[in-house]
């Protein structure tokens, strides 16, 4: 199947509410055309360099999300374009993306990754961290950045009631912090929960997009 082909099943699958975000790590220039020609529009990378190279390279209209773990001293470079950064998980990197987002004479959404998976590996921030961030002067002082939602990443692991179970914990946190008032600065509008292997099973726990990248590049 083409890559067109297969965006158009996911899209099927997914449903028109959820946001599908075209995770491009693994794949060439011309394999994102593709992709952009068949009407895709927002696309992932988890690495600096690779996300300038193609962003270089590729259309302006493009939305480009950095989906990895950003070094703070890395986001001047992505700064300028970067359309949402999904892994942001402290509040040093926070301050960095507003500086450099106040450099450019801009404002850049910022999703905050929740840690739900058991492994030690996975980075984030538990939901206490979460909200004692949200609630700090440090963090309100930051005026050149939004908070529009969380991200979070399951373990990798067969059983759906584990998966289920965690993706249900950053649905929880989620509701808890758009029931509340942070301010102007926290909207929560998106859940990036789910990807190739487990999008399902986050969409039925309350994620609105979701980040597939072998599913369409296989
Ligand atoms: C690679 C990656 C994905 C996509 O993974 P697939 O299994 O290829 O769908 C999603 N989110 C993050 C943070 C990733 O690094």
């Amino acid at each position: 199947m083409s890559i067109a082909d297969n965006l158009s099943e996911l899209k099927e699958k997914y449903g028109s509410d959820v946001a599908l975000v075209a995770v491009s790590k693994y794949s060439t220039v011309d394999q994102v055309r593709e992709a952009y020609d068949a009407g895709q529009r927002i696309f992932g990378e988890n690495k600096v360099q690779d996300v300038l190279v193609k962003a270089e390279a590729l259309p302006e209209d493009i939305e480009w999300h950095f989906i990895g773990h950003l070094q703070r001293n890395k986001v001047k470079q992505i700064a300028p374009f970067v359309s949402l950064i999904q892994a942001c998980d402290s509040l040093r990197l926070l301050q960095e993306i507003n500086k450099q987002a106040a450099k450019n004479e801009r404002t850049i959404s910022c999703l905050l990754q929740m840690k739900i998976a058991q492994e030690e590996s996975k980075f984030g921030m538990s939901a206490n961290e979460i909200l004692n961030l949200l609630k700090s002067d440090d963090f309100r002082a930051l005026n050149n950045i939004k908070v529009i939602g969380l991200m979070a990443m399951a373990s990798n692991v067969r059983e759906e009631a584990v998966v289920g179970a965690e993706f249900g914990k950053a649905k929880q946190l989620f509701n808890d912090i758009a029931q509340s008032d942070f301010g102007a600065q926290v909207q929560m509008e998106i859940l990036s929960m789910g990807m190739s292997q487990d999008a399902s099973i986050a969409i039925a726990n309350g994620s609105n997009m979701v980040r597939v990248g072998s599913a369409i590049f296989k």
